[in-house]
């Protein structure tokens, strides 16, 4: 990072925490508000009830599609090159353990709960690696700023796991995905957290900003990004038309994340893992 991303970074960082309340900034307001602004209705059940369904939502239709042959060896050469080194550059942060909890067994209607991840949300950062780390690495006595993602993706190369798999990551509110969410706080409506592992990718920094749109993500995000969906679908047997956007899965359609996606790239990445047959 040079001494000019490095400043406007701290800058950006400023603003995220200090600057958000008052903007009522939209994607700024990502990873501080969350909880607060997509807590939902208020939901009152008794003992005995069950968990009330969440409310209509769009389809999701994949954008990736099934496909068992890459011509591409160069690429998939350079992707198992970088595979190799991956577990040693990884860097493995603490968060503060208000910004996380266990994947809950029971719902709060006693419903058992499978916790094994089944879903993959991307997001993106709106602002650099280095706030969203400081965001995750303070002490957030209140629900409404706690928030976490499993994993960060840096611009330029950094991969940093953020929260251990096994973990529920405070990534999504309000939120669900093909008629599936769980509510584990009675006072709360529901969301894909407990079933869910958040991803995030830095935004570049023309993207701090609450625009429909910006430059994109980098050719190295896009190499870890596959690297990394490849691994979890594997361990976890995770469809690939199990991998979603914030933007989808948010009941309040507030959130945007992440823009300027390019599922192309991955599309041509995954299939020469051979992560899509
Ligand atoms: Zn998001």
């Amino acid at each position: 990072m040079n001494p000019l991303t490095s400043q406007r970074r701290q800058r950006a960082l400023g603003l995220a925490l200090g600057g958000l309340a008052a903007s009522g900034a939209l994607l700024g307001a990502a990873l501080v508000l969350q909880n607060l602004r997509d807590q939902g209705p208020l939901l009152l059940p008794s003992p005995r009830q069950r968990a009330p369904e969440p409310p209509a939502q769009a389809v999701w239709v994949s954008p990736l599609k099934r496909q068992c042959h890459s011509a591409d060896s160069t690429l998939r050469q350079r992707l198992l090159a970088l595979q190799r080194g991956l577990p040693q550059r990884t860097e493995r942060l603490r968060i503060d353990p208000s910004n996380y909890a266990d994947r809950q067994t029971r719902d709060a209607y006693g419903t058992r709960l499978d916790t094994t991840p089944s879903l993959v949300v991307l997001h993106e950062t709106v602002y650099g690696l280095g706030s969203a780390i400081n965001t995750f690495t303070t002490h957030h006595p209140n629900d409404s700023d706690q928030v976490s993602y499993h994993l960060l993706l840096g611009e330029h190369g950094r991969v940093v796991e953020t929260l251990d798999s096994s973990k529920r990551a405070y990534g999504a509110g309000y939120s669900a995905f093909q008629g599936r969410w769980v509510i584990t706080n009675p006072s709360m409506a529901g969301s894909v957290n407990n079933f869910a592992l958040h991803l995030s990718l830095e935004t570049p920094l023309d993207g701090e900003d609450n625009d429909a749109g910006h430059s994109g993500y980098s050719t190295i995000q896009y190499d870890h990004l596959a690297l990394v969906l490849a691994e979890w679908m594997r361990r976890y047997r995770i469809p690939f038309d199990a991998i979603t956007t914030h933007r989808h899965v948010d009941l309040g359609l507030e959130r945007a994340d992440p823009r300027s996606f390019d599922w192309s790239a991955l599309q041509r990445r995954l299939a020469a893992l051979g992560a899509l047959c």
